[in-house]
């Protein structure tokens, strides 16, 4: 049996606030922190890339990549968490490697799978030589995939990385980290493991797979994605393999850290507030007009901030725009992502001044300050394994108008006329014409104050902190260590 708090690694190619491009980094930044709250020793690694500032140099060691043979730099720093006890220190370590880290992106490159199988590789070194033996290994979507496989390789020559538990999480199941088969090598791997029981997918080589197959247990962001992804429409190639580790996979919602998502604290909106009172929110909203050149109205505003992909519903959202700009709102979009989405927004905006703004680019203070000011937050998805977008704008009092999909299904509840509750208006259907619908219903409830404060505080006051989810994620690795024979669990 365990002591009491575990000792964890967490794994990601982003962590909040070194290296972020989506909800990744959210999660990666903040479940340890609540991890360590609740009397666990986490660490934390990823890549640094060129984005993270100083940090002080620990250790290093070479790692063999295919022929080559590569140098790890190991920094580190740290996060603080509070707690009600004081702070807690969370240990972040960098692998850090000129070459392949110092650029101005973090994905995207032609060497992608070079770069990760170097990370891969020098994770299970990294722990070796700053000397941290954890209990267990949690790593994160395809840029960790191989990770697991490399414990258990690990494992057959030292008997104590045998006992190390591995979990892997998949926050996105199109990103899948897809190369050729010569990848293998890089991991020095033979054709053994290129099978169709293996890592091999379609003729190339699939890191999300190797982190489906290996990892003692696996999870996804929510219970409605756990589901999704098992069925061919949302599997994205791999559902048969999730169906086979069913028993394995579970579903654990996002939390958001409600220390730095906070309207009464956060000091990048213009004016703080609770859902006490929400005179705040209101300013908040002018000095949004005002920063945007908007005009000054109390007509609805309704806020998105995304990367603009299809995932996120772009398509109907522009098929859509016409009817929505004809109704009484103003429309404010930050986002960055597909030119063809970047340009089409901004001819929108261009034709609509005084009632579109649209924002091309990552502005993590203009994004709270949308939070904050929006009286409406869309997130049309076609698809949204957790979504934190939509947790963010409920604990800022702005209310989702958003499709009934994974992680939005579990996080959102449909405002009940019949009941006056819920938190948002889902629609179903992917279409343009079910998207505009929810928005009419949305705007005909905010024309009754009463009932639309109602709403607001309904959704300020759920509980999003990872408090719930950090425990069913300490369940998960306890059941982790169970498969490893580590501990005994009743079944
Ligand atoms: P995904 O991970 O698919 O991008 P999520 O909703 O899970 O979507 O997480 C998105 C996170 O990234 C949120 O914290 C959101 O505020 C932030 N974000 C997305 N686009 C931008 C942007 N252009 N500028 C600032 N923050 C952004």
């Amino acid at each position: 049996m365990l002591d009491t708090g575990l000792r964890i690694l967490i794994v990601a190619s982003e962590v909040a606030p070194f290296a972020k491009t989506g909800g990744l980094a959210d999660v990666a930044g903040s479940l340890p922190k609540a991890l360590a709250v609740q009397g666990n020793d986490v660490r934390v690694v990823l890549p640094r890339y060129r984005s993270v500032g100083e940090c002080s140099t620990v250790a290093d060691f070479p790692v063999q990549v295919g022929d080559r043979k590569e140098t790890c730099i190991v920094r580190s720093s740290r996060i603080e968490a509070k707690s009600p006890q004081g702070p807690r220190e969370v240990p972040v370590y960098f692998v850090d490697n000129y070459h392949y880290f110092d650029r101005e992106r973090l994905y995207g490159y032609v060497d992608d799978a070079e770069r990760f199988a170097f990370f891969n590789l020098a994770v299970v070194s990294l722990c070796e030589a700053v000397g941290f033996r954890p209990d267990v290994v949690h790593v994160n979507d395809w840029q960790t995939g191989f990770i697991p496989l490399l414990l258990r390789i690990r494992g057959r020559h030292v008997a104590s990385w045998k006992e190390t538990a591995s979990v892997f999480t998949v926050h996105n199941l199109q990103y899948q980290g897809r190369f050729p088969k010569d990848t293998l090598r890089l991991f020095g791997l033979g054709d053994e493991y290129f099978t169709p029981g293996g890592v091999e997918f379609y003729g190339d080589v699939s890191f999300m797979k190797a982190g489906l197959l290996f990892a003692d247990v696996i999870s996804t962001v929510s219970e409605t994605y756990a589901r999704e992804i098992q069925t061919p429409e949302f599997g994205e190639g791999l559902d048969g393999v999730l169906r086979k580790r069913g028993g394995d996979l579970y579903g654990i919602v996002n939390g958001i850290n409600y220390h730095e998502y906070d309207p009464a604290s956060d000091p990048r909106v213009f004016k703080t507030y609770d859902s006490k009172d929400l005179s705040g929110k209101f300013e908040n909203k002018l000095a949004l007009q005002r920063e945007l050149g908007l005009t000054l109205s109390h007509e609805p505003l309704v806020g998105m901030v995304s990367r603009l992909v299809d995932q996120k519903g772009l398509d109907i959202l522009l098929e859509a725009m016409p009817d929505i700009l004809s109704r009484p709102l103003q429309f404010v979009l930050l986002g960055t992502g597909d030119e063809r989405y970047e340009e089409a927004f901004r001819r929108v905006a261009q034709s609509h001044p005084g009632k579109v703004s649209v924002t091309i680019g990552f502005n993590g203070i203009l994004a709270q300050r949308i939070y904050a000011g929006s009286d409406i937050f869309l997130m049309p998805s076609r698809f949204e394994p957790c979504g934190l977008g939509q947790l963010i704008a409920m604990r800022y009092g702005s209310i989702p108008v958003a499709r009934k999909t994974g992680g939005i299904a579990d996080t959102v509840s449909d405002f009940d006329d019949s009941t006056g509750t819920g938190t948002g208006f889902l629609f179903e259907r992917y279409s343009s014409g079910d998207l505009v619908a929810a928005i009419d219903r949305a705007l005909e409830k905010y024309t009754d104050r009463e009932t639309w404060m109602q709403i607001v505080r309904q959704a300020m006051e759920s509980d999003f902190s990872w408090n719930k989810s950090a425990a069913l994620y300490t369940e998960l690795y306890l059941e982790a260590l169970a498969r490893r024979g580590r501990i005994e669990r009743p079944a």
